[in-house]
């Protein structure tokens, strides 16, 4: 099925699919042409108590299947999803932009998530501990924490949604989805897979609405939600923090990145320019892990900086939906403001700009909001594109000289997500990897995303973590008991 312009998306609650009170929508719109793709149904707070009750009646049945059942559910849906990565891939690109190479990269990696959950779901192992005294035995089990409501934004619509429901499923937690309200149409195709593959009533359900405080407030702050998994910015992450602490939930957060790339004098020129415009430019820079700060030891500063440069101006700006598209455009006009204010702010402060550095000038129908990929040398210190978080298509290089300057800069800040680094002597890359205080290290590797590699921040990056054997852990509770003989 491809999104068309007449087409309305229900919401999906305890099995089946509604309307919202009063047959309330919204637009979505295709950030490229800016053309409405479809209506979505609008809930408000009523709809969202209502997907937590279902949530919660169908807990006590979904939570004692036994795990073999759970993950044999789970693999159904990924064969579904599987099936549909190319028509998925398709509603990705008109409605986040991104090229449509990158969808199907996305939607194949995302659907990865829900396999490899249903594989973990078998391994959610006990132990037996050793007792404190003879007349004693005790035994820990892990059980599911309960409703978990999961809150999604719109820069990988796919597969931050999976990296939830499939640990949160797998553990034997029911699920209430919010995705963003940008991006709810990949969302939807996807619990539809899970509809079909015969999940029972309750078990996922769907809220998508363009009142995100509304919706998220009563998700957060309900004594039948039991965890909160966002991702998204860190001011909302906060927020929701403090909503949840009202009734003590469990809280997962991804947030905001501002990802150092050091490139040591060392390194695989080539391979590092490439890495480095790779990390930055996919998604447009929207990308919580994307390279925001190049560090370049001095002897390479000029030769890797015209490389940088030659390759970013290669890289054609378009529609995603076009085969030779490389950079979408921006979400909206906010996004596109954010980057065109740092970029001006940086050049005002100093900044030369090697490539780009203005609004990408298109032909035909494309109404979007694209800029064009963005190389800046001689950045001072205090620009703001140095310190915020760009997301979007622009990156600035800054010379360092010793390895303690280069982790001392690369640290400089309260961000902890990603940290990349590309240098070929072994001590280097340990020592760099050890003092880098971030959640993910990526040494001459520029993505280092997958099912088994687990993802999350430090400092005011992040709580927990996603993918990986510990990622279904934060949907479980440990239970000790102990039993005198
Ligand atoms: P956002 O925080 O604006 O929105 C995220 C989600 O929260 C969306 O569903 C949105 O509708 C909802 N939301 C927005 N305002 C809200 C409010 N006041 N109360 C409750 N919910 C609200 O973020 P975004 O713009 O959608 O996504 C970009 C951000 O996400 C970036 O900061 C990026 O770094 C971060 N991100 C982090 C990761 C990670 O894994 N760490 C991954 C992807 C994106």
């Amino acid at each position: 099925m491809t999104a068309t312009a007449t087409k309305t998306y229900q919401l999906y609650i305890n099995g089946e699919w509604i309307d919202a009170a009063g047959g309330k929508t919204f637009a979505v719109q295709n950030p490229a042409t800016g053309d409405l793709i479809a209506e979505v149904a609008d809930a408000g707070a009523a709809e969202a108590e209502a997907a937590v009750r279902a949530a919660h009646a169908a807990f006590p049945a979904w939570s004692k299947r036994p795990a073999d059942e759970r993950a044999e559910l789970m693999h159904a849906a990924f064969d579904i999803l599987k099936g549909r990565i190319d028509e998925h891939a398709q509603i990705l690109t008109l409605e986040n932009g991104k090229p449509l190479a990158e969808s199907k990269g996305e939607a194949t990696i995302g659907a990865g998530f829900i396999r490899w959950n249903a594989e973990e779901a078998r391994r959610t192992y006990g132990e037996v501990v050793p007792s404190p005294t003879a007349g004693k035995r005790v035994l820990t089990y892990r059980q599911p924490v309960g409703v978990v409501a999961a809150i999604t934004p719109w820069n990988f619509p796919y597969s931050m949604i999976t990296r939830k429901i499939g640990p949160a499923l797998a553990a034997g937690c029911t699920v209430v989805l919010r995705p963003s309200s940008a991006t709810p149409l990949v969302a939807i195709e996807i619990i539809r897979a899970f509809h079909e593959a015969g999940f029972p009533p309750g078990v996922v359900n769907i809220i998508t609405s363009k009142s995100a405080p509304e919706v998220s407030k009563v998700l957060a702050e309900s004594p039948i939600v039991r965890k909160i998994t966002f991702t998204g910015s860190t001011e909302v992450g906060k927020q929701l923090m403090a909503q949840a602490a009202g009734t003590v939930k469990k809280v997962s957060l991804e947030l905001g990145g501002h990802a150092p790339m050091l490139i040591f004098d060392d390194a695989d020129v080539e391979a590092a320019a490439q890495g480095a415009i790779m990390s930055r430019f996919r998604n447009a820079g929207q990308t919580c892990i994307c390279t925001n700060r190049l560090y370049v030891q001095r002897p390479l500063l000029e030769q890797f900086s015209q490389r940088v440069a030659e390759l970013a101006r290669g890289l054609k700006v378009g529609n995603g939906m076009d085969a030779e598209t490389k950079v979408g455009p921006l979400i909206d006009e906010r996004g596109f403001a954010k980057v065109e204010d740092q970029v001006k702010d940086a050049v005002a402060g100093g900044a030369r700009v090697l490539a780009g550095g203005k609004s990408a000038s298109l032909n035909g129908n494309l109404r979007g909001y694209f800029y064009e990929p963005t190389i800046l040398a001689d950045v001072a210190p205090d620009a703001k594109i140095l310190h915020d978080e760009t997301f979007g298509p622009a990156l600035p290089i800054v010379p360092f000289d010793s390895e303690e300057e280069g982790i001392r800069l690369a640290n400089d800040t309260p961000f902890g997500l990603a940290a990349y680094c590309y240098t070929r002597d072994i001590g280097r890359a340990f020592r760099v990897s050890e003092g880098l205080e971030y959640g993910i290290i990526g040494i001459n590797d520029p993505v280092p995303t997958a099912p088994q590699i687990p993802f999350g921040g430090f400092k005011e990056s992040g709580l927990g973590r996603e993918n990986g054997s510990m990622g279904i852990e934060e949907f479980m509770e440990v239970k000790a008991v102990t039993i005198g003989l």
